[in-house]
């Protein structure tokens, strides 16, 4: 099976040498010359376009910032992309992080093209990238999904199947805004704690054994010292980056709009998270916005 890995930043890099590492033959393909330089010396071959590694592929994943670098690079200026260029049937994961409109939008280009689609954005960061570690959530149906299945295994620990095409994207988004609601929350908790004189260990020690035990607390807990391996115990650095906290809220905002669901909670979280990116802290760990709470209070 030739794999044409295409988007090799932060995640995709890893991604790609994970999948040689299993032993697939895999293309790779960035816009950027020191992203292809870094996966070269992977001992990962780098093709001089997307569109031709993409043409001599079974299967194209894509790992880009947004859904307008999906479709425009599925399209190409003049229908001459990754899709025209493809062999007929080919496999098109997508794994980036795009609304899911965006996402139904680029599976109904791909099937027009005459192609198979999934959406497999991931949760997990770099690290999880890193250690093949990550967990997708997969959108499309059901024979694609078992097609792909043994790739997400060598990138990735967890692999679940949420519905037809989009419907990763909706995991995905219905995910993150939980988190960044939970973070805030746990946020508030420790700044209340602090001001009635709890210390940050012992609230710890209660919120993490008790019903509001969460990965906010209990993994990424968003003060110093409980957990020393979280961002909070190395000033905030690295994690899951605050730009890409508000980029993901801005999705599950689209989505609200879309469906009509008011999630007063949700538009909030994406309120604070834009603020606080607005405020230049976009590349600390979203937990870092406890860091506002307690400015402008008593
Ligand atoms: P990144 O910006 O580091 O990498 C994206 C890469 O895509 C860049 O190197 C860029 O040059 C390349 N690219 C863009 N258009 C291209 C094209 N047409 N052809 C070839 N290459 C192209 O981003 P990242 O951190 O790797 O994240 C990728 C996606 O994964 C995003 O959608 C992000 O939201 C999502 N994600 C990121 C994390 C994380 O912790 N970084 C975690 C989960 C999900």
């Amino acid at each position: 099976m030739k794999i044409a890995f295409l988007g090799l930043g932060n995640m995709g890099g890893h991604m790609a040498r994970n999948l040689k590492e299993a032993g697939y033959d895999v293309v790779a393909y960035d816009l950027v010359d020191e992203a292809r330089r870094a996966t070269e010396r992977d001992g990962i071959e780098i093709s001089a376009s997307g569109e031709e590694a993409a043409a001599g592929a079974d299967v194209v994943i894509t790992m880009f910032p947004a859904g307008k670098h999906v479709i425009s690079a599925y399209r190409g200026e003049n229908n001459d992309g990754l899709l025209s260029a493809a062999p007929e049937n080919t496999l098109f994961i997508d794994c980036s992080t795009i609304s899911v409109d965006e996402a139904r939008e680029a599976a109904d280009l791909v099937h027009d093209a005459g192609h198979r689609a999934l959406d497999a954005p991931v949760s997990g960061g770099t690290a999880g990238a890193e250690n093949g570690t990550l967990t997708f959530m997969v959108g499309g149906p059901q024979e694609n999904f078992d097609a792909a299945h043994p790739l997400f295994d060598a990138m990735g620990k967890k692999v679940v199947h949420c519905g037809d095409n989009g419907a990763g994207q909706a995991a995905k988004c219905c995910n993150n805004m939980l988190l960044a609601i939970t973070t805030i929350g746990a946020c508030e908790a420790f700044t209340l704690g602090e001001r009635l004189g709890l210390t940050d260990q012992a609230l710890f020690d209660v919120m993490s054994t008790s019903a509001a035990q969460c990965w906010s607390v209990t993994t990424n807990c968003p003060v110093p010292g409980p957990v020393p391996t979280n961002p909070a115990s190395n000033e905030y650095k690295p994690g899951f980056a605050t730009a890409l906290m508000a980029k993901d809220l801005g999705l599950a905002v689209s989505a609200l709009e879309s469906t009509g669901t008011e999630a007063s909670f949700g538009r909030a979280a994406h309120e604070a998270y834009t603020k606080f990116l607005d405020e230049g802290h976009g590349d600390l760990d979203f937990s870092a916005i406890i860091r506002t709470m307690g400015e402008n209070q008593a």
